[in-house]
């Protein structure tokens, strides 16, 4: 079963091929070859479906007509019944059952073209068959079939053209044989059958030509929404991330919070806050430019992002060179061990800052805060803790991680 995905990609892929063939208003009712596997794909069940019921009609039609041949055909009616009901009949249920085969899916018209050619030879047959001088009205079967096959059948165009150019011809090659035919009647019944080959040949190319476009209407028109709901999930994704360094925004994280924050106060779990901050980042911008710094908060966003692996985790950036992380199901310790890692993981990538005061790369300060919060405690509580945290860590020396509340 293909997924959504695929579809979607395989759809995209399919655009140039569906508006080159809406150009050409599928003149020649054909697609290119893989839009025109992908249109087969799709339409054949239902078409299966469809001629396979209009098969089992065709059966029960044909048959109906044993009554005109014992009316119409007095002297050969009983040869007609077991023509019908014995030959005709059971070839035609054989040809159904082969359009019913899944694997000969690309035989579907080339067999209910046959099953049309088939019931058309056995009124050709008739013709011969019979001395009575009804028969000329027989030809009018032929007539029904052509219509039959080429407009509510709908076999694909040109297989409708080849068939109905084939049944013409073995009326009129047969027509010889027919005793009871005068020369006008002959001439008279082909030109009608022509006629009638014509007007349903138009017919099935217009049926055909409105399908085709209607399909590749509606594969615009599917197209259209998988991109808007691509533009959609961008969009989305651009509300809740920080352009820079790719972590979640601050809007994301107050939100993040707030749901974590009053989920750990219903269900009573620990939950952990992390701020960094980057030391003596602005005289990092001041000497080595901006676009330096912004690579530096790219880098640090990266180191952050290592350390942090439980889905659940959250990390952003604040402001400015500050990021903060969430940790919810985290203890103080846990959480001062993640901050402790992040510390060194940024002290070893060893990116130069010969103007910090306190080591010639960059280092950072983290703040740590851990509670499990109360019903009537803010969320505001325990950034103000963490934050508080990382002010000690600055005052401190830098280049360190202080737990709220715990010594140095
Ligand atoms: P401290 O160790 O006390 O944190 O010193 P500091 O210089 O890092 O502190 P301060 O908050 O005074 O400086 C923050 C600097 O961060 C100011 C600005 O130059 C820089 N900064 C803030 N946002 C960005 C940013 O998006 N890109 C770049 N390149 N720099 C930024
Ligand atoms: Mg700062
Ligand atoms: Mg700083």
């Amino acid at each position: 079963m293909p997924t959504e995905d695929t579809i979607a990609d395989k759809l995209i892929e399919l655009e140039p091929d569906i508006h080159e063939s809406l150009e050409r208003a599928s003149t020649f009712l054909k697609f290119p070859k893989k839009l025109e596997t992908y249109f087969a794909e799709l339409d054949t069940p239902k078409r299966r479906k469809r001629i396979l019921l209009l098969g089992l009609g065709a059966i029960i039609l044909f048959d109906l007509f044993c009554i005109a041949d014992r009316f119409m055909l007095p002297d050969i009616y009983i040869t007609a019944w077991k023509i019908r009901l014995g030959i005709i009949t059971p070839a035609m249920c054989f040809f159904l059952v082969l359009i019913s085969i899944n694997k000969l899916n690309r035989f579907i018209d080339l067999f209910a073209g046959s099953l049309l050619l088939l019931t058309s030879a056995s009124i050709v047959w008739f013709l011969i068959l019979s001395q009575h001088p009804n028969v000329v009205h027989y030809y009018t079967g032929i007539i029904l079939i052509i219509t039959f096959g080429n407009i509510v059948v709908r076999v694909r165009f040109v297989y409708a053209f080849g068939f109905s150019i084939a049944i013409l011809l073995l009326y009129v090659f047969s027509i010889d044989l027919v005793s009871q035919m005068p020369v006008e009647a002959a001439d008279n019944s082909s030109l009608v059958l022509l006629t009638s080959a014509i007007i349903s040949l138009v017919g099935n190319y217009q049926l055909e030509s409105e399908i085709r476009r209607d399909f590749l209407l509606t594969l615009l028109q599917r197209i259209s929404t998988i991109k808007l709901e691509e533009t959609n999930r961008k969009l989305e994704q651009l509300s809740i991330s920080d352009e820079l360094t790719g972590t979640a925004n601050r809007r994301h994280f107050d939100m993040t919070f707030e749901r974590e924050w009053n989920s750990a106060t219903r269900n009573e779990y620990p939950i952990s806050l992390l701020f960094l901050d980057i030391d003596f980042f602005k005289s990092y911008n001041d000497n080595y430019g901006h676009q330096a710094g912004d690579r530096c908060l790219k880098k640090i966003g990266e180191a952050l992002n290592r350390n942090i692996r439980r889905s659940h985790d959250l990390l952003a950036r604040y402001g400015g060179e500050e990021f903060v992380v969430l940790l919810p199901h985290t203890q103080m310790e846990e959480a001062f061990q993640i901050a402790e890692n992040i510390r060194i993981h940024v002290e070893n990538m060893d990116i130069r800052h010969s103007f910090s005061e306190i080591s010639n790369q960059i280092t950072v300060s983290l703040g740590v805060a851990s509670t499990i919060p109360k019903p009537q405690t803010s969320s505001s509580y325990l950034i103000e803790q963490a934050d508080a945290a990382l002010y000690k860590a600055k005052n401190n020396g830098r280049n360190m991680v202080v737990c709220y509340n715990a010594p140095v």
